[in-house]
């Protein structure tokens, strides 16, 4: 079973990782973007990890809807409100429970990409974070691990695609060749899930 502990752990690695690619998130957000995904997520999710250890929430869905809001409340870019709609969206799906499995977390997580596609209007293919989390969702039932695998694959798959959402779609056919800053951090976000689960 994964306990509050287990939820902050994701979030506070997810924070190293984003802290660690920072540079490299912005640098893919520059061709493509205004060159401010990395620092956009360094800020929310510095954020984040300072707030669950002042106000240490105690339950999986107070871990990620606090963490969801700080994002939102944080990050300016289109990311913040994304991001902060899929931790809130699956914290809210848990429920109160003080510990949840990770079948549970399956569903949740499903139900907080949804909220995603919802709020953005992007499907998979359109070249986002929804085509990292969309196969990461998918491969969950296989594992922490499978599902970072899927993550990462897929972040790389936006390469070739023309983006139809988000900034990169105002550049048209030139947003080919160029791999999605959004869904590389997502793939951060499902690796935390591995990390945190090694502890
Ligand atoms: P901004 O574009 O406002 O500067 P960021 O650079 O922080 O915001 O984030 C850009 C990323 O957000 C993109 O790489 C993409 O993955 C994601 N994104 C943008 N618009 C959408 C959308 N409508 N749906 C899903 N993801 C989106
Ligand atoms: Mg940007
Ligand atoms: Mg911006």
């Amino acid at each position: 079973m994964l306990d509050a502990d287990f939820f902050r752990r994701w979030m506070t690695a997810t924070a190293a990782a984003v802290d660690r690619e920072a540079d490299h998130l912005t640098a893919l957000d520059s061709p493509i973007g205004d060159a401010d995904h990395g620092s956009n997520l360094q800020r929310g999710f510095r954020a984040v990890a300072t707030t669950l250890e002042k106000e240490s929430p105690d339950t999986p869905g107070a871990v990620l809807t606090l963490a969801g809001r700080q994002l939102i409340s944080t990050v300016g870019g289109a990311s913040g409100p994304l991001y902060g709609t899929l931790l809130r969206r699956t914290g809210k799906a848990l429920g109160e429970a003080a510990e949840v499995g990770e079948d549970q977390l399956a569903d949740a997580l499903r139900a907080g990409v949804d909220a995603v596609m919802a709020l953005g209007g992007a499907a998979p293919g359109d070249k986002t974070m929804i085509d990292a989390l969309v196969p990461a969702v998918d491969a969950l039932g296989d594992g922490f691990a499978a599902a970072a695998s899927a993550a990462t694959e897929g972040a790389l798959a936006t390469t070739p695609l023309q983006a139809r959402k988000g900034r990169a779609s105002y550049l048209g056919e030139r947003s080919i060749g160029h791999q999605d800053p959004g869904a590389t951090s997502s793939a951060l976000l499902i690796a935390g899930l591995v990390e945190a689960g090694a502890n």
